[in-house]
């Protein structure tokens, strides 16, 4: 039997008593490990007072917290499953997440008090509204807190039982909600803490958000798990990221590649970043010009993981010393993790599991390891048509190397094909990215009478760059084959992402539609 994700708090406190665990500037605090699972203990007690049992959804609609993450490890040790929404979802998708997710408490912010408030007479379950800043509102997340014991919570969960709904975040089309059971994370905690060198004297920073499978599992729960300390950040700004790397002596940090390319243009090196030994990303690969970037400038190692909400998320990493070596590939197989390439069959579809493409060949990539989801929330359908004998379809496509390591092309759903040619979208917008002026881009697909889609490309630029500019660039580059160079260029001055820094294509191709 594993451990749950909560008995990780347990542990972890009663070897680290008196360590810091979790620092959340934003509201003065700081605790220790027994403090923070003191607090943990009482809000689960709370909880279950209030009726919250076994298998019950709590949900969270909050920004990085100290509050989501009390939140959490409340819910995982009473055996109710933690359900965290993105904060920046409208009233409408929130009321669709919770009432699919059939969630019984919301705990949630000042931020986003109206939202709740539109969505409220629609959510047909939720019976608990906590309020984590308001202390007239009708239940106050500190008077939870109050006059509770701080005794372990009376509850009997197994590593078996389920720990999260995950909604994933919708870069393609509505939220699949994506379950798995508390012993998922512990061996996926396992697998990613060795190559993070992950010790107790190492101090993160939680600066993406913590709704998604990236920040919370790759990072914030296997730091908890060794005792570590963990600075949470309300949202991402790369100013006053910087400044608290600086001021808490962090050590570790995440970020998707876009924030790292917003901290290279906050001046980085106006910052004592001495501390700082790793720099995780993920989410999308790193322009070698960017990886270059972070080394000089920033000055710490990066290591990327590739994955995705399903997995837990992590499925391969590509370590410190091979970022410039392999820039572009997404590494290979974390601890306990399988990676094949499927062959594609004539229309594009993937193939059976042991039906693997040939080294450099592009077909689907297939995961499988000991974090892979239980369920798509209520889908069996849906759950059925993602994994074939064990194996996870990633709908990504791809391709293994000489040397086993995993290149990521594209999605399936954002491959452009032009004229016949499949053109992926990523090998461009990296291509452009080398252009000193260019600070953003993404490459789609719009539909074309002549050439079935043509590519276009969204930039974000230095003022004064022009589209003749940067297509004498990639005319330039022997790389990119001519071709795949962008028919037209829009420029803009930011990209719509999602909060966890992903890029929102399918916004910029209904602009274009
Ligand atoms: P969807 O709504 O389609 O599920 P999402 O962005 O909400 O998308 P995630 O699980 O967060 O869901 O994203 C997983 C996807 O992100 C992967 O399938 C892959 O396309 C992309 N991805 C993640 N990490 C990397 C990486 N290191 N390199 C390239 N692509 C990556």
């Amino acid at each position: 039997m594993y451990p749950t994700v909560g008995d990780t708090l347990s542990l972890s406190a009663e070897k680290n008593p008196d360590r810091t665990a979790l620092v959340y500037p934003r509201k003065d605090q700081s605790w220790t490990y027994r403090e923070f699972d003191e607090r943990v203990n009482r809000l689960a007690n709370a909880l279950s007072e209030r009726g919250v049992e076994k298998g019950d959804r709590v949900s969270t609609l909050l920004f990085n917290t100290s509050e989501l993450v009390l939140t959490m490890y409340a819910a995982s040790k009473l055996g109710a499953v933690f359900n965290p929404l993105n904060f920046r979802l409208p009233a409408g998708e929130v009321t669709y997440i919770l009432n699919d997710a059939e969630s019984s408490v919301l705990v949630y912010e000042d931020a986003v008090a109206e939202v709740v408030e539109t969505a409220r007479d629609d959510l047909k379950t939720v019976t608990e509204f906590v309020h984590v800043d308001d202390p007239d509102a009708d239940t106050y997340f500190y008077d939870l807190l109050a006059d509770q014991s701080a005794a372990e919570p009376n509850a009997d969960v197994s590593d078996e039982d389920d720990y999260i709904v995950m909604y994933t975040s919708g870069t393609t089309g509505r939220p699949k909600g994506v379950v798995h059971a508390h012993r998922d994370m512990i061996e996926h905690s396992m697998s990613v803490l060795v190559d993070q060198q992950l010790t107790r004297d190492d101090v993160g920073l939680s600066a993406a958000p913590l709704y998604h499978s990236a920040e919370l599992h790759v990072f914030l729960i296997p730091r908890i798990h060794v005792g570590a300390t963990n600075v949470i950040q309300h949202a991402f700004d790369p100013e006053e990221t910087l400044s608290m790397l600086v001021e808490h002596d962090v050590t570790v940090l995440f970020g998707a590649p876009t924030m790292w390319l917003a901290m290279l243009q906050a001046n980085p090196e106006s910052y004592d970043l001495s501390a700082l030994r790793l720099g995780g990303y993920g989410g999308a690969s790193m322009a070698p010009a960017t990886i270059r970037d972070v080394h000089e400038r920033i000055g710490c190692d990066l290591i990327q993981y590739y994955g995705m909400t399903e997995l837990g998320p992590a499925v391969t990493v590509l370590y410190p010393d091979e970022q410039l070596e392999k820039a572009g590939s997404a590494g290979i197989p974390i601890l306990n993790h399988d990676v094949r390439v499927a062959r594609l069959d004539a229309d594009g579809n993937a193939l059976a599991p042991d039906e693997e493409a040939p080294t450099g060949t592009v077909g689907e990539i297939i995961v499988r390891g000991p974090a892979l989801m239980r369920e798509y929330w209520n889908s069996p359908e849906k759950t059925d048509a993602a994994i074939r004998d064990g194996w996870y379809y990633s709908g990504d496509l791809g391709y293994a190397d000489e040397d086993g390591y995993v290149w990521v092309k594209d999605r399936a759903d954002d491959m452009i094909i032009s004229g016949g040619e499949n053109i992926y979208p990523r090998e461009v917008e990296d291509t452009l990215l080398e252009h000193p002026d260019v600070i953003e881009a993404a490459v789609v697909g719009t539909p074309d009478d002549e050439w079935g889609e043509k590519v276009v490309a969204y930039v974000a630029a230095e003022s004064g760059t022009t589209a003749e500019a940067l297509d004498s660039f990639l005319l330039g580059n022997d790389d990119l084959a001519d071709f795949k160079r962008p028919r037209e260029y829009a420029f803009v001055d930011e990209l719509p992402k999602t909060p966890s820094g992903k890029i929102q294509k399918f916004e910029l191709r209904e602009d274009d539609a």
